[in-house]
Formats: C-alpha cells, sequence, structure tokens
C-alpha cells in the first residue's frame, strides 16, 4: 500500500479514539438507579435539567464536587422540583445542548476516511489498477496459453488407468473435426476423483500439455466470495474467455468448495454458492457445437456433490485416480529422482515397497526431504540412509501414519481378496476378475473388481456361484489364518440381499413358487411392515435363506481348501505388488510364474500366524 494509504488509517485512527472519548460515558454517567438513589441519599448538589425530545438530560455536581450526567424521561417522579429540592437539590432548567459544529464536522470526516480506506482495500486486492467493481467480476483463472505446458503424461505415473480415460479427450481436443464429422457428442465435463495428493491437479495439466491447447485453472474456492452475485459473474466471464478460446480446457480444482448439494445449509441456504453453482450448470448446458470446451474438474469428496452436476452434459464422466500401487511408486520415484543425484546405495524398488499407502505427493515430499538431509550434511549425493530418515520424517506427520496399513492387516486382506477372486476365477458362472489390490481406497482396505458379463437373466446357477465368491472372502481367511475378521461385513450384505431375493422374489427355493416380497416401494409407515404372508411362511423364508448361505458357505470354503496351494501363492504375489491384473491371476492359477518386480530381489514374505499354514511352493 501506498504511504498516503498508512496516512489515511492513522487519522481515521485518531479521529475515532477523539469521539469515543469525548462520549458522555465517560464523564460520570449515572445509571437511572443510580441518579435516583443519590437523590434519595441527599449526595446531589446540583441539577441542570434540560428536556429534548423525549427525554431528560441531567447534569450536576454531587455533593463530593464530582460532576455527574444522568438521563430520563420528562415525566420522572424524581424530577418533580418538590422532590428534588426536599433533598437539598439546586435545581436550574436549562435550554437543551445543541449539537456541536465541531463534532458533526468530525463525524463527517470519519466517514469520508472510512469510505476512503474500503475503496483502497478494493483496489489493493484487485491489482490496484482502477475500475474496482469490475475487477472484482472478473475470473482469477490462471490462463496458459497452448504450447507453455512441458507437463505430458510421462510426467505423471502410477495411475495408468486414468491415462488411459484422459487420452480420448486429448484425442478430441487434438483433433475435434474427426469427432464433429461423425457427430460424435464429446464429454463436456470429466470429473477427476482420488485422494489428495494422488496428482490430479498434476493430470489436469498433463492433458492440457498434451493436447497443446489452452489452459484455464481456477480453484472452487476462488468463487466463493463474500460478496453475492461476484462468483456467479466469475463464472461467466471464465467461460466468456474459454469459448473465445476453444478449443481449451478449463480446469476447477477442489469443485466441491461449490458443488456441494444444496439446500443443505443450516443457516437457510448459501445464496452465494447456489448462484454460483447455478451459473456453473448454466454455462456447461450452454456449450454449442463449435465450441469445443472440455470441463475437468477434481474432487476427493464425490460423495458431497450436488446430483445435477453428474447428470448427462455435464461431469457425466468419472475419472478414478487412485493411490498408486507398488509398481506405480516406483515409475513415480523415478520421476522425480531425474534431476536428483542418488548415490548408488538407494534402491527406489525397496523405498517402493516400503512406502505402501503413500501418494505421488508424500514420494515427492519423501525425495526432497532426503534431499535436504544430503545438502545439510554437506554431500553431493543422496543415500539410502537419507532416504530411510526421509520417509521415517514424512510418516511421523500425523495425518500420514494411519495410512501405512499394518503388514499383518495387509496379508489378511489379500487372503480375503484372493478368496473373492480365485473363486471367481474356479466356478463357472461367476464374472471374471479385472483387477485385484490391496491398496486402500476410501474405507475399504481391498477390492476385486470384476468385468461383468451383461445377462438379462440369472439362472440359479449363476446366482449360487455369486453368493459362493462373496462368502469366499471370509472362507479364505478361514482356510489360511484359521480365524476371520471383521472385514466381510459388506460381503454378507450383499449374499444375504442376493439370497433373500432368490427365495422371495424369484421362486428358487422350497418354500415355492411365490411372489413373497414385501412392496416396500410405498410402505411410508413406521414400525414392521405389514406383510402378505403368514408367520409360518416367514420362518420358511429364513430356513431357506440360511440354508443358500450355509451351503454355499460350505462350498466355498472346499474349494479353497482344495487350493489352498494358490491361495498362498497369490497372496504372496498380491502382497508383493499390491495389485495384481486378471491376466496375472490367471498366470499364477495356470502354474506359470510372473516376471520379477523392477528393482530389487523378490521380498522375504513374512508369515502371519506360524509357518505351518504356509506351504511355499506347494
Ligand atoms: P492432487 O491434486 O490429487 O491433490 P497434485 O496433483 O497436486 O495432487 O500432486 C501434488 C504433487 O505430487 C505434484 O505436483 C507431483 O509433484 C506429485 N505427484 C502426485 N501424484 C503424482 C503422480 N502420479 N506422478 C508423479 N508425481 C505426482
Ligand atoms: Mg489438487
Ligand atoms: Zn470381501
Amino acid at each position: 500500500m501506498k504511504w498516503w494509504g498508512w496516512a489515511l488509517i492513522a487519522c481515521t485512527g485518531l479521529l475515532l479514539a477523539l469521539i469515543l472519548s469525548g462520549s458522555p460515558r465517560n464523564s460520570g454517567e449515572l445509571g437511572l438507579s443510580e441518579f435516583t438513589q443519590a437523590v434519595r441519599e441527599q449526595r446531589v448538589k446540583t441539577a441542570d435539567i434540560a428536556f429534548q425530545g423525549g427525554t431528560a438530560l441531567v447534569s450536576g455536581r454531587l455533593t463530593n464536587g464530582q460532576p455527574y450526567r444522568a438521563r430520563t424521561l420528562p415525566a420522572d417522579p424524581v424530577l418533580k422540583l418538590g422532590t428534588l429540592e426536599a433533598r437539598g437539590v439546586t435545581v436550574t432548567y436549562v435550554a437543551p445542548p445543541r449539537v456541536s459544529v465541531l463534532g458533526a464536522l468530525s463525524m463527517l470526516l470519519t466517514l469520508a476516511l472510512i469510505g476512503g480506506l474500503i475503496v483502497l482495500l478494493i483496489r489493493s486486492r484487485n491489482g490496484a489498477n482502477g475500475d474496482a467493481a469490475g475487477t472484482f467480476a472478473k475470473s482469477k483463472a490462471a490462463v496458459v496459453s497452448e504450447g507453455q505446458i512441458k507437463l505430458t503424461f510421462t510426467d505423471v505415473a502410477g495411475c495408468d488407468e486414468a491415462k488411459q480415460d484422459l487420452q480420448e479427450v486429448v484425442d478430441f481436443l487434438r483433433q475435434p473435426d474427426k469427432y464433429h464429422l461423425l457427430g460424435a457428442r464429446i464429454p463436456h465435463g470429466v470429473l477427476l476423483v482420488g485422494p489428495p495428493g494422488s496428482g490430479k491437479t498434476l493430470l489436469a495439466k498433463a492433458v492440457a500439455g498434451e493436447a497443446r491447447v489452452p489452459y484455464f485453472s481456477i480453484s472452487g474456492s476462488d468463487f466463493v466470495e463474500m460478496f453475492v452475485g461476484v462468483g456467479a459473474a466469475r463464472v461467466r466471464d471464465l467461460f466468456e474467455q474459454a469459448r473465445k478460446a476453444s478449443p481449451c480446457i478449463v480446469f476447477i480444482d477442489e469443485i466441491d468448495a461449490v458443488g456441494r448439494k444444496r439446500g443443505m445449509n443450516l443457516q437457510g441456504g448459501n445464496d452465494e454458492r447456489e448462484q454460483t453453482l447455478n451459473q456453473l450448470l448454466v454455462e456447461m448446458d450452454g456449450f454449442g457445437s463449435g465450441q469445443d470446451v472440455i470441463v475437468l474438474a477434481a474432487t476427493n469428496r464425490p460423495d458431497v456433490l450436488d446430483a445435477a452436476l453428474l447428470r448427462p452434459g455435464r461431469f457425466d464422466r468419472q475419472v478414478v485416480v487412485d493411490a498408486p500401487d507398488v509398481r506405480g511408486r516406483e515409475q513415480i520415484l523415478r520421476i522425480h529422482a531425474r534431476k536428483k543425484p542418488l548415490d548408488m546405495s538407494v534402491d527406489l524398488g525397496v523405498i517402493a515397497r516400503r512406502t505402501a499407502g503413500m501418494v505421488g505427493a508424500d514420494l515427492e515430499n519423501l525425495l526432497n526431504e532426503a534431499a535436504l538431509l544430503a545438502a545439510r550434511e554437506g554431500r553431493s549425493r543422496i543415500t539410502g540412509r537419507d532416504v530411510d530418515e526421509a520417509r521415517d520424517r514424512v510418516l511421523m506427520g500425523p495425518e500420514r501414519r494411519s495410512l501405512v496399513v499394518r503388514e499383518a492387516d495387509r496379508k489378511v486382506t489379500a487372503y480375503h481378496e484372493v478368496g473373492h477372486a480365485l473363486a471367481a476365477q474356479l466356478l463357472p458362472h461367476a464374472d471374471k476378475v479385472h483387477k485385484l489390490t490391496v491398496v486402500p481406497r476410501g474405507r475399504s482396505l481391498g477390492s476385486a473388481l470384476y468385468t461383468p458379463e451383461d445377462r438379462m437373466h440369472h439362472t440359479r446357477a449363476a446366482l449360487l456361484d455369486r453368493i459362493c465368491v462373496a462368502l469366499a472372502g471370509h472362507a479364505a481367511e478361514d482356510v489360511a489364518c484359521g480365524e476371520v475378521t471383521t472385514g466381510a461385513q459388506n460381503d454378507f450384505q450383499q449374499a444375504t440381499g442376493l439370497a433373500r431375493r432368490m427365495v422371495t422374489e424369484w421362486g428358487m427355493s422350497e418354500v415355492g413358487q411365490l411372489a413373497l416380497a414385501q412392496d416396500s416401494g410405498n410402505y411410508l409407515g413406521f414400525g414392521p411392515q405389514p406383510t402378505s404372508y403368514s408367520d409360518h411362511t416367514a420362518e420358511q423364508i429364513d430356513a431357506a435363506v440360511a440354508d443358500i448361505l450355509n451351503g454355499q458357505y460350505a462350498r466355498a470354503h472346499a474349494l479353497l481348501s482344495e487350493h489352498a496351494h494358490v491361495l498362498h501363492r497369490l497372496t504372496d504375489e498380491l502382497v508383493a505388488r499390491e495389485s495384481l491384473s486378471g491376466e496375472e491371476l490367471r498366470t499364477v492359477l495356470a502354474g506359470g510364474t510372473l516376471p520379477d518386480l523392477p528393482g530389487a530381489a523378490r521380498p522375504e514374505a513374512p508369515v502371519p500366524q506360524g509357518g505351518t499354514l504356509h506351504p511355499e511352493g506347494a
């Protein structure tokens, strides 16, 4: 701020102090009851009474010589001449005090100064060049014109699936005409979803770098201002600029700041945010032909987003940017080690293996800490010791520690997921396994993904296989470790739900070919829903459901016991690699071996509970 800005602040402060110190409170103002009491106790010597409007202003001296002031109603009995004189008070009636010219002037001056200050503040926020109101509504987007982003997909590692998904966006931006000629409708909006630090912002930039188009980036929180309407104006301005620059990319980082579900605010709604969100929706709907603007957005909380944002024509594509597995972490480490001189003792493969649970941002931080340590000790190369120590430091951070899953937990999770996958692979009617992983995602410690086959009808055999697969995770824990964990809750829900529907909706049990389902759609009452069948039938249903579940659990258990050696081998591979593709799973199942992990020798696989459970190489 310039010198006169500071002078302005100083003057305002001085004047305010003067006005405040001159206020009547500080010159012996008595409360009404204080004054009444003083009169009653004959402590008041003189009283000058002035009537002004609806109040009586009293001032004078107390018997001890102190000045005082008080204000009351003109009709107050204490003011009666008789009352006052009876208490020995000398009364004078005076004209009401006029508002002093000086006071009024100083008040005006202060107001002017405060106004000046506000203008000054707004200007300095907007880069100080003129037209305050105008610049306020301009979008704060950082614009990078084409060819300036040197980042490409090779700078992002460990999220190959996300890159594949985004390749289509890149293709379109490079040659939009190819798509236009075919009349293809291209997605307007792509939502990048993933935990913090997994590289969403980086990936969005890389898309722009790959496509060589202009890139407008803005953070969701930049839209949310204290003045209503500014956010919406910024959105309008941003998209106006983007349309002129088409084809281009608009990237809205942390979109949950504007995109939260509407109408959930307890203080009666946040008008500003809603207006901004509405404007965003309007702009996204308004893309016409020839306007090749693709909006990328990133969030780690897709669950809080307003459903309207996810509708077709808006952010209808989601690209998941997960935390990397061990191979991904090694590639990320290679990227960030490019410009760092590493000693021979640093093995990135080993570091990758020891940093389970870390995301790209953590790994970058890790190497940076290691470099700092080496520099502090005056070495010219980073050693393995530096990296180890840096790892401890990074993990020491409060929120990171919980991320690194305990080794034993990971092993049990791996058995569980392999159990699902193995059953799915061995049973004839189950969906084929696409990928299984022990990289935590959301609240689950691991997951198995299937390629569902499109079927119009499900046969009884296929449904039983699906139930068997769902229960196989739990069964695998029992087969391999002899005890089970609480990780199978969701599996049980799924299996039980399927079994119940088989009995009550699809007539696939001894209970009979009846439609026994409760019509839950229209039931709005409280308490248990009325049923259309007897208690006896209800018992039969429960028994039939339990029959199915127990039968399939026994089947899963037998299947996995029979293939216990593959179960163990697959689990070891999964613990070492953190994720396995369907191909790799089938290779191991067929008795083949997987190529060694790049970088280091195989880890000595730890055995969780006693070596006997672990027939290695059987
Ligand atoms: P997000 O936006 O998902 O929170 P960022 O993209 O801001 O994460 O990542 C922060 C930094 O971490 C990046 O600038 C980059 O240096 C590093 N990083 C994160 N993920 C990766 C990755 N997959 N490959 C390479 N570097 C990464
Ligand atoms: Mg980010
Ligand atoms: Zn499971």
